[in-house]
């Protein structure tokens, strides 16, 4: 089963939307296997979206360092989900960086609506609720970055013999 790891931004926190976002993973039958909320330092987030995420080399100095500020405001919660193609899935549901054109239906889509062009403008980097592995190596480095083994646990959940089949 393949894990991925989620990160509630500091907006949907403190926008009190985290329980009707999060549902959405439960409901597709995704497994939470970690979770806690904490207020990483500066020299996380440059990991996190620099040496993990190659955000300064894709984007620039500016864009990263806005990107920085906005997560540092307040906590955030992080979550590692399990299942079957458990990055691509979440990724699927997250949709499109940009709020303006993640489609509805996907969370971004559905919460947000701000274009890189407003967001720029305002120096302020853009607000789109929640964070997510963008493929396989990422979320294998992103998870052992935010998570110890002792902090992962493994379970049943009932459902899984139809949300996640597996060989028995
Ligand atoms: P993600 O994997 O879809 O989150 O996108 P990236 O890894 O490319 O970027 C990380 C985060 O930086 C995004 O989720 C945005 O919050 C922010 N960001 C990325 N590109 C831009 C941009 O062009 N303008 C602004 N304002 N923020 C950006
Ligand atoms: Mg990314």
């Amino acid at each position: 089963m393949e894990r991925t790891l989620i990160v509630f931004k500091p907006d949907s926190v403190q926008r009190g939307i985290v329980g009707e976002v999060l549902t959405r993973f439960e409901r597709v039958g995704l497994k939470i296997v970690g979770t806690k909320m904490l207020q990483p330092d500066y020299d996380h987030y440059h990991q996190h979206y620099e040496g993990i995420g190659t955000l300064k080399t894709r984007k620039g100095d500016e864009i990263f360092e806005s990107q920085l500020k906005s997560m540092l405001v307040g906590p955030v919660i992080a979550m590692v989900l399990e299942g079957v193609d458990a990055v691509e899935t979440v990724r699927k549901m997250v949709g499109s960086t940009e709020p303006k054109s993640a489609l509805p239906g996907t969370i971004r889509g559905d919460y947000a609506h701000v274009s890189y062009g407003a967001a720029n403008a305002s120096g302020k980097s853009v607000s789109n609720i929640i964070h997510a592995s963008a493929d396989a190596n990422e979320a294998e480095q992103e998870i052992a970055h935010w998570f110890s083994e002792s902090e992962m646990y493994d379970y049943e959940a009932v459902h899984e013999k139809f949300t996640q089949p597996k060989n028995s």
